[in-house]
């Protein structure tokens, strides 16, 4: 995790682009990024986790910065805020996210599923994952012995959810999660991710 100002130096040439008065802001190098994530967003909303989250971060009395990250590239998005008592005693603090926001809505890298194949990750299913994450900081609740246990319970709630919205197969993300699973298989679902979504599931 790094504090929000070290995070904040990696990346230069962001302006800000604020959504939802001042309590969503969103940093990106141009109008193209600033719109994906503004997109990603409304589409996160649709679904009832989705749209509870983003509610729950509206009402947290803190901060949620979005910035386009380009380091983020590999795992895509990372959260943080800094290090408190206040993450896990309930008060909450402002938050942040780094997220690579030129990628394609089919994600740039593939997770595990909970049957030991690979999972899609999309743009979308990955900006849930670290706005869990991110309430998680903003509302004090942070799991901090296994804050990816948590975010990918909501994860998967939000693919379910996702997958009755779109008709599709629900297929759940395996909940213990290692960085080095997602590297291995960056690239190696390129094909899938090529395919249009409806061709995405045989079974
Ligand atoms: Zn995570």
């Amino acid at each position: 995790m790094n504090t929000f100002a070290s995070a904040w130096e990696l990346e230069e040439k962001l302006k800000p682009f604020e959504l939802k008065g001042e309590k969503i802001l969103i940093m990106a190098e141009n109008e193209s990024q600033a719109e994906n994530l503004k997109r990603w967003i409304q589409e996160i909303a649709e679904v009832p986790i989705g749209y509870e989250t983003i509610q729950a971060i509206l009402n947290s009395g803190h901060r949620l910065t979005i910035g386009h990250g380009k380091h983020a590239l590999i795992s895509a998005g990372r959260a943080g805020a800094e290090l408190s008592r206040n993450l896990t005693n309930g008060v909450g603090m402002d938050s942040y996210i780094l997220f690579y926001a030129d990628m394609e809505d089919l994600g740039t890298h593939c997770a595990l599923g909970s049957d030991g194949d690979l999972l899609e990750y999309t743009a979308i299913q990955n900006l849930f994952h670290e706005m869990v994450h991110a309430k998680h900081f903003m509302l004090g609740t942070f799991r901090y012995w296994d804050s990816e246990g948590q975010a990918i319970e909501e994860e998967n709630i939000f693919r379910q959810q996702w997958a009755k919205k779109n008709g599709q197969p629900f297929r759940a993300r395996e909940e213990s999660f290692e960085l080095e699973e997602v590297t291995e298989r960056v690239g190696k679902c390129e094909d899938m991710q090529r395919k249009p979504v409806d061709d995405t599931w045989d079974d």
